[in-house]
Order: structure tokens, then C-alpha cells, then sequence
């Protein structure tokens, strides 16, 4: 019967398309499309050409390997072909698979009636495949699998990892050994492998497979050495005479001689159950394990009996790829929404056109931050890869830049919270946008009331962020001035909360109405406005409201503030809500009470900075020195510095010092400051 044209013409759509994502993969580890989307494709032209096996054709994807190799490496002929794997994405596959392993070994008298198939079984790494070839021991070439016929040459890139022996040790060294194995990127190692190339501004790779892909397929080998890549081997090509009747044995074999195998991984299981089996346990641990695999692989373990099976076009008969759901999806990319977190922060999220991935279905996925956003220039309207591994947040790789709409529109960022309100800042610096509106913010008022309510700010105990929760979720709190309002009648009805512990919380609000003003300056949250800030703060201001009233200028007085922590406390007071709980604290009768000045020692206010070397005090003597006589050691000189303390080869802060005017003391001068000090 002839084949239907629109049976022919979508075989050949699939055929091209199939093509041009082997190209993108193999070729130039750029994948356009997800995994997934790719496995249905090749299973769709696949049952094509099962139902009109006129179809097939010897050029088709389904009959061969990988793509062919890049002409920029040279090029090396497999001595035996390097092959792919069939796969399984379900149970029953797996049963069929092992039924016609079995058919086949009963039929060839190799498995007695009722008898199980043994298998081996391994994890499916997910890096590439390599052959590495050993002659005499030493290790001469090292090929990728390119179209299985013919891999790239990438001898040099190979000998810079570490854990691949080049020479092989022990007894009974091959003339010819081939082993081949899996290279592929730990998950952590990839992470700060990304987080480098983003510091240097630097190409960020999608997933570790094609960090892995990349940072091997690299024609300069020194590139390579400087990426963390390890090898698993797995099996063999020419290796003359096995010395071993069972893959497991052979795999004893190739660790005893050094190579990396990923021993205690594996098992041996009998029958379909066994393997299904093997599959629930690494699935169960997958999110555990240090790298990324994408299935596991089950292979007749009697190596008689796989010569018995044979090969079909693309794959041997005796293995087969259970394959995981895939943790990458690609899907649409609907809008970008801001959350704000509970410090503030303002993190964009994606939302998706739903997608099942990492065995879940999807509908929004983090974007990180602006910053991010802007690297992968990720547009809305645009189709995205989504990855989603384990319980991580699903987030947003990478866009598919050939997919793009025209009206794709870019990402801008709020510049109100979209939650209170508040103005949006974003330091210079900072790759993090915050809602500036901490006291006042609904996101973040469960978070500001336990700093608030803490020992080093307005110390009431009793107040944890267990009440706090109950408070802010029943609505009794809306901001820190209604702590104040509090009565003992009301909290004894709260979850653990005795009349007792309620009287005992009542005194302690009632004691916080009295903070000093530095704790009170600290309660409030004000970024960067630490312990020690808010009791200078207090210090120099004497009031709330002269430091509500301050200037650039002023607060810049302020010992130890500098733009940044100015900056900060000026948009805190700028913001209307954040001045109306200050007030709503005052009505609630909070008073701050005048901080007290620290202990003065001899050198209090007294700012140093050291430099070149002295004669005979190491730097730290002489800044404990400073400090315990209650001076500070600063280590950049302005025109706060008090002393400049200069040795031998002092550079430019000497240099600084002289131009501002600070008094330049050598070390005796120094010793004679401190003597007269504690005088
Ligand atoms: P495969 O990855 O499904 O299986 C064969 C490969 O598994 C081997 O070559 C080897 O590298 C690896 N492997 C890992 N552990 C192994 C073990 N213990 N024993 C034996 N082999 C092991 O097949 P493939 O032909 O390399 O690639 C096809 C797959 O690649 C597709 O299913 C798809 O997931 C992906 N792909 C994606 C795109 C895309 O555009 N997104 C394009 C091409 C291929």
C-alpha cells in the first residue's frame, strides 16, 4: 500500500526539524528546544515510520547518531561505532523491552524457561559521551562520539582532567584499551562555574550538560582546564580480548586500572520488576545526588548474551534508557509580575503558559532579579526554557531567541511596591530593588516586628515571631504601633499563651516605652542602620525628630556614616508611611529616652589609619593598640581621619594624608599619643 502524502510530507517535516535540533545540540551545545519537546518528535517520526517502514530511510535521524562532527577538531574514525541508546518513558516499555530480551535469549536457547534476564544496572549520566583510547597504557586519543562513525578530536581538552589517568596502572595492561564513559559537571561545581563567568560578565550556560558540552568542545585545551569536569566510564569500545564474562566484571576491570567508575551506583536486578524497581530507588534519591542524570540504563549483564541481541541501527538491542521526567520544558512567557519578599525584596517572577515539568505542571517561575533578567534577556511574549529540579523554585533558563515574537516587550521595573506602595530603591551595587516601606508594608510586617521586637532593639520578650505570625494573620497588628495598644485580656486568648506569660508581655511593652533612642533608631529597620549606627545616630542627633530633619550633610557628620547609610535613612524618612508610624509610636506613648555617651577612654572619637610598615608593632598591635585606648582603625583616609600612622614604604595614603592636612605620626609618635591617652 502506498504511503499516504500526508503521512510522507510530515515524515519529512520531522526529519528537517529533527536535523536542525541534532545540529543546535550536538554541534554547537546550543539546544533550541527542550529535551522533551525533542524526545516527542523522535517518537512521533519513529511510530511514522513503524506504520510505513517505506519511510525510513538510511538518512533518517532514527537511524543514526548524533550529527556530524565539527571540522574545526580534527576528525577521528571509532574503531567500533559509538551508538546511542533506545528509551523507555514508561513501565510497560520497560516490560516490553525486557520481553524481547527474553523472547530472544529463549529462542537462541541462552535463557531456560521461566528464567529471569540478570541486568546491570547504571545511572544515566547526563554530560557527553567520550572515548578515550589507551595503547600500551598511556593515553593517546580521546574522541567525541560526533555521528557515532566519526568524533572530534579532543585529545588535548581530555589530558587536563585531573581524575582521567594518562597512563593506566596494574597488572595486565591491554595493548589497546577503549574505554568509554560519560563527561559531565558536578551541580555545585556548575553553579560557581556560572557564578564566575557572570562576575566576569561572561557567557552563563543553561544547564550543566551543556556546560559540560561546551567547556570540552573548546579549541583552546587551556579553557578547558580551567572548568571543573569529571568522567564516569561506563563502558568499552577496542579492547581486544574482554577479560571479563559479564559487564559488571568488565566495569571491576576498568576501575582496577585506574579509570573513574561510578561504583556503588549500580546494581544487578532480575527482570522487569528488578529494573522497575532500581528506577523507583534512584528516583526516590535523584534530587539528592550531586550531579544531573536524566534516566538510568539497564544492560544485559552476560556479555554472550548481548552479542546474541545485537545492534539495530542507532543502538544495541541489550540496553535501553529509562529516561526521568525531564526537568526542562520550553513553554510561553505570559508576563513578569514583582513578589515582595519579606525583607523587602522585590524579586520578578515569570508567568508561564502551563508546563509539565520536573513532574509537575507549572505556571510561574522566578526571574531572580532585574539584573538577570537583563543577561539572558528574557522578554515577555518570548518562549523560555524552564527548569524545574527537585523541590528548587522553578526558574526561567533561558530565552529561545529564535521563537521570538515581534511584539516581544522588555521587562521594566516597578518603581512602587506593589504591595503598600512605598517608592522602590535600588542601590548602585545592588543587584536586589527593595521596598523602601519596611514598617508599613504588609509583605514585610511580620518581619520588621520581630526585628523591632528583638533584644538589641526594643527587647520585649515574649514577643517571637510565632505571636507575631497569630497577631499580623488575625489582623490585630497592622504596624509596630499597635504592639502598643496590646492588653492582657486579648493575648490570653492566643495560642501557648497563658494569663500569666500575657501579664508578663503587657510589662514588657510596657517596659519598651521607654527604649533608649538608639534602640528605638535601630527598631525602626532602617537599611544598613545597624546596632552600632542607630546608637551613633542617637548620639549626634539627641532626638527622633532632629534626625527626621537631617540632611545630606548632616547626617554625613555622623562618625561612620557615609553616603550609603545616609542615603538610606534619607529615603527611610521620605517615605509618608514610615513617618506615620513614628507618630502613631509617639501617640502609643513611646519616648525614647537620651542615649549615654560610651565609657570615654583617652582616643574616643579618634579615627586612625595605618599603613607601610613600622618598626617594631606588627599593623594588629598597633590597631589594638588604638582600639583598646578607644580610637578607631579606619582603612581608608578622608577627611574624618584624625592620624595617618606612617612605616617604611608607606604609599598613597601617606600621600592622601598630606594632601588633606592629617597630623602624620610615625610609631613612636603613636606610642607617645597612646601613653599621653591613658594618662
Ligand atoms: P541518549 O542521551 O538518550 O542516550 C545515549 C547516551 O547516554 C550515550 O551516548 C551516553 O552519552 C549517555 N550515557 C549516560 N550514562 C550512560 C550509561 N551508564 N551507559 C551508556 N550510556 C550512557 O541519546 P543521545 O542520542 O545521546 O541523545 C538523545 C537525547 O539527547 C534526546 O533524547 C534528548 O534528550 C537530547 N537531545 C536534545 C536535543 C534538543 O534539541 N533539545 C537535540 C538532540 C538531542
Amino acid at each position: 500500500m502506498a504511503v499516504d502524502p500526508a503521512s510522507a510530507e510530515r515524515a519529512a517535516w520531522l526529519r528537517a526539524e529533527i536535523d536542525r535540533h541534532n545540529h543546535a545540540y550536538y554541534v554547537f551545545d546550543q539546544p533550541v528546544v527542550s529535551d522533551a519537546h525533542y524526545d516527542r518528535l523522535m517518537r512521533e517520526l519513529q511510530d511514522l515510520e513503524l506504520a510505513h517502514p517505506e519511510l525510513v530511510t538510511a538518512a533518517s535521524p532514527t537511524q543514526r547518531v548524533g550529527a556530524a562532527p565539527l571540522a574545526a577538531f580534527g576528525s577521528v574514525t571509532h574503531s567500533v561505532p559509538m551508538l546511542s541508546l533506545g528509551n523507555a518513558f514508561d513501565d510497560d516499555e520497560v516490560r516490553a523491552f525486557d520481553k524481547r530480551v527474553a523472547d530472544t535469549l529463549r529462542a537462541a536457547g541462552r535463557l531456560q524457561p521461566g528464567e529471569a534476564v540478570e541486568y546491570f544496572c547504571e545511572l544515566k549520566l547526563d554530560g557527553l559521551a567520550m572515548s578515550i583510547r589507551y595503547e600500551s597504557g598511556q593515553l593517546v586519543q580521546a574522541a567525541t562520539r560526533g555521528d557515532g562513525q566519526t568524533g572530534e578530536d579532543v585529545t588535548a581538552n581530555i589530558r587536563t582532567i585531573r581524575s582521567i589517568p594518562l597512563a593506566l596502572r596494574g597488572d595486565g595492561i591491554p595493548p589497546v584499551l577503549e574505554v568509554r564513559g560519560e563527561v559531565f559537571m558536578n551541580l555545585a561545581e556548575f553553579d560557581r562555574l556560572n557564578d564566575a563567568q557572570r562576575a566576569r560578565d561572561e557567557k552563563v550556560f543553561v544547564n550543566p550538560r551543556n556546560a559540560a558540552a561546551g567547556s570540552l568542545r573548546q579549541l583552546d585545551p587551556r579553557v578547558t582546564a580551567q572548568r571543573p569536569l569529571r568522567f564516569f566510564a561506563y563502558g568499552w569500545g577496542e579492547v581486544g580480548e574482554n577479560p571479563a564474562l559479564r559487564h559488571g566484571d568488565m566495569l571491576d576491570w576498568l576501575a582496577s586500572l585506574g579509570l573513574p567508575v561510578n561504583t556503588g551506583q549500580h546494581v544487578i536486578a532480575q527482570g522487569a520488576e528488578g529494573l522497575l524497581a532500581y528506577y523507583r530507588d534512584v528516583a526516590a534519591r535523584r534530587d539528592r545526588l550531586p550531579y544531573d542524570i536524566d534516566g538510568v540504563v539497564y544492560k544485559v549483564n552476560d556479555l554472550a548474551a548481548q552479542r546474541t541481541l545485537g545492534f539495530v541501527a542507532r543502538a544495541p538491542r541489550f540496553a535501553i534508557a529509562h529516561k526521568f521526567p525531564a526537568q526542562e520544558a520550553t513553554t510561553k512567557l505570559l508576563d513578569i509580575e514583582v513578589q515582595v519578599g519579606r525583607t523587602g525584596a522585590i524579586t520578578p517572577v515569570a508567568r508561564l503558559a502551563p508546563v509539565f515539568v520536573g513532574g509537575v505542571t507549572v505556571t510561574n517561575a522566578t526571574l531572580h532579579n532585574e539584573d538577570e533578567i537583563n543577561r539572558k534577556d528574557v522578554r515577555i511574549g518570548d518562549t523560555v526554557i524552564v527548569r524545574r529540579a527537585g523541590d528548587v523554585i522553578p526558574e526561567v533558563v533561558a530565552p529561545v531567541l529564535g521563537q521570538r515574537p515581534t511584539d516581544a516587550r522588555r521587562f521594566v521595573m516597578v518603581s512602587a511596591c506593589p504591595v503598600c506602595g512605598s517608592a522602590i530603591e535600588r542601590l548602585e551595587d545592588e543587584t536586589i530593588a527593595r521596598c523602601t516601606g519596611g514598617l508599613f508594608c504588609p509583605a514585610q510586617r511580620k518581619q520588621s516586628l520581630v526585628h523591632a521586637a528583638g533584644r538589641k532593639a526594643l527587647d520585649i520578650e515574649g514577643l517571637g515571631d510565632k505571636l507575631v505570625e497569630q497577631l499580623v494573620d488575625r489582623g490585630r497588628i497592622r504596624s509596630l504601633a499597635d504592639v502598643f495598644g496590646l492588653s492582657v485580656d486579648e493575648l490570653a486568648e492566643y495560642d501557648r499563651m497563658g494569663r500569666k506569660s500575657a501579664e508578663n508581655l503587657v510589662t514588657a511593652i510596657d517596659q519598651a516605652r521607654k527604649p533608649t533612642l538608639g534602640r528605638l533608631i535601630f527598631a525602626l529597620g532602617i537599611r544598613h542602620v545597624g546596632e552600632t549606627t542607630a546608637r551613633d545616630l542617637a548620639l549626634h542627633f539627641g532626638s527622633i525628630e532632629s534626625l527626621m530633619a537631617a540632611d545630606l550633610d548632616a547626617l554625613l557628620a555622623v562618625s561612620d556614616v557615609g553616603p550609603v547609610v545616609a542615603g538610606s535613612i534619607l529615603r527611610f524618612f521620605a517615605e509618608p508611611h514610615n513617618i506615620e508610624i513614628v507618630r502613631a509610636l509617639q501617640a502609643g506613648g513611646v519616648e525614647p529616652q537620651a542615649e549615654e555617651a560610651p565609657r570615654t577612654l583617652g582616643l574616643a572619637g579618634k579615627t586612625f589609619v595605618l599603613t607601610g610598615t613600622l618598626p617594631v608593632w606588627s599593623r594588629e598591635q598597633a590597631s589594638a593598640e588604638i582600639v583598646s585606648a578607644g580610637g578607631k582603625v579606619s582603612g581608608s583616609v578622608s577627611r574624618k581621619t584624625n592620624f595617618v600612622v606612617a612605616g617604611e614604604d608607606a604609599g598613597s595614603k601617606l600621600a592622601k594624608a598630606q594632601e588633606l592636612g592629617v597630623t602624620v605620626l610615625d610609631e613612636d609618635g603613636l606610642r607617645a599619643l597612646l601613653a599621653q591617652a591613658s594618662a
